[in-house]
């Protein structure tokens, strides 16, 4: 069967046209995400071999540009990304730092690559001022694309779509100084630029317009996307929906191994998690709630600025708790990139279905916990 498996685009465009009927067969024992673990095997990767890994969920219906978003993220082009970016020689990516902002010149030089447009005050780059209220600030950089949309309509209304590309620089000492934050936040850098690349290969292009950003400063907090929340690159009334992503490479959850899956915060908070529920699907990931903590999670990444301006925003994560969190062993060896390309294709789906959709996601009017984002939607809605 042809599920879970893009092996070329050429055979991916010969199927193109064939819709795929709903799978009724039962997971098999040696499910794909076996081999896709095993395939992901390296010296310092012991993460995920241990675990008993879940039957992935049968997808059900996918179509031909769906096919094509899900061709174009492989765990190759995700594992190189992360293995930059996570290097000794970019010194952990401390908010501001010449490592950090080399890390910039590379997402640059990939949104160059997809033919992005800039999004930034100096091409793709907005310069930020860290401290607002001091003139001496010092300044660093968010980095923004934006995938012009193909629908006169629809064209000046926006997705957005964001990690955070900082991390937190070096240790003061011990045998290994650099903490390389290959899960937090590489990990989600790589997936949007992945995404970007897969959204940006089709033809047509999707209605609306999509927005990739990388904030810089997060885990000095949230810096980046507070201060993008106020000087927003597209107007934020027009900006119908975001995602970010957080820890997207690890399995080894302190939870139990998280292999097919992966979690909304505030899930729900508005229609996009079920929309996300519904793209993980397609592609035979489980995506869902995190526990009792998903509330609580909400407003500590960089959703949470957009959501208090009115932007139905939420973070999604294949892992929260994992054994090198914030420690200089977050390596880039350690991820599970089979798994993260997987998880990345629900994402691209995810986005293309929002770029496509003529109805914009809404708050829950009916959640009292969304309430305050309620309220800060219709406000920026001017209603
Ligand atoms: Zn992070």
């Amino acid at each position: 069967m042809r599920r879970l498996r893009f092996p070329a685009l050429a055979a991916v465009l010969l199927f193109a046209a064939a819709p795929v009927p709903a799978q009724t067969a039962a997971p098999s024992k040696t499910g794909a995400s076996k081999t896709g673990t095993a395939k992901s095997a390296s010296s310092k990767s012991a993460v995920s071999k241990s675990a008993a890994p879940r039957p992935a969920p049968e997808p059900v219906g996918i179509t031909p540009e769906m096919r094509i978003v899900a061709a174009h993220i492989t765990a190759n082009a995700l594992r190189g990304h992360v293995s930059f970016l996570a290097s000794d020689l970019l010194e952990g990516r401390d908010t501001p730092s010449r490592g950090l902002d080399v890390a910039g010149e590379y997402i640059a030089a990939q949104f160059r690559r997809f033919g992005l447009e800039p999004g930034g005050d100096d091409g793709y780059f907005q310069t930020v001022t860290l401290k607002p209220d001091d003139p001496d600030s010092p300044k660093s950089r968010n980095v923004a694309g934006i995938l012009r949309g193909s629908d006169p309509a629809l064209r000046e209304t926006y997705v957005l779509l964001s990690s955070h590309y900082d991390h937190v620089g070096l240790a003061k000492g011990g045998a290994d100084l650099v903490f390389n934050g290959a899960n937090d936040d590489a990990s989600g850098t790589a997936s949007v630029l992945e995404s970007a690349y897969a959204l940006a290969s089709l033809h047509p292009r999707p209605r609306r317009s999509v927005v990739f950003v990388l904030f810089c400063g997060e885990e000095k907090g949230l810096l980046g996307s507070k201060y993008y929340a106020r000087h927003p690159v597209v107007p934020l009334e027009k900006t119908i929906a975001h995602l970010n992503l957080e820890q997207m490479g690890r399995t080894d959850s302190s939870q139990g191994p998280q292999l097919n899956s992966a979690n909304v915060t505030g899930f729900d908070f508005s229609d996009i998690p079920k929309l996300l529920v519904d793209s993980g699907r397609r592609i035979g990931v489980t995506v869902s709630k995190v526990d009792k903590a998903g509330d609580d999670y909400f407003n500590r990444s960089d959703n949470g600025p957009l959501a208090i301006a009115g932007v139905p925003a939420h973070t999604m994560s294949v892992t929260y708790g994992f054994p090198d969190y914030h420690k200089p062993g977050d390596e880039w060896q350690k991820l599970d990139y089979d798994n993260m390309a997987k998880v990345t294709q629900a994402v691209g789906i995810g986005m293309l279905r929002l770029a496509q959709a003529v109805t914009a996601p809404k708050w829950s009017e009916t959640y009292a916990p969304a309430k305050a984002y309620v309220e800060a939607g219709r406000k920026l809605n001017g209603k």
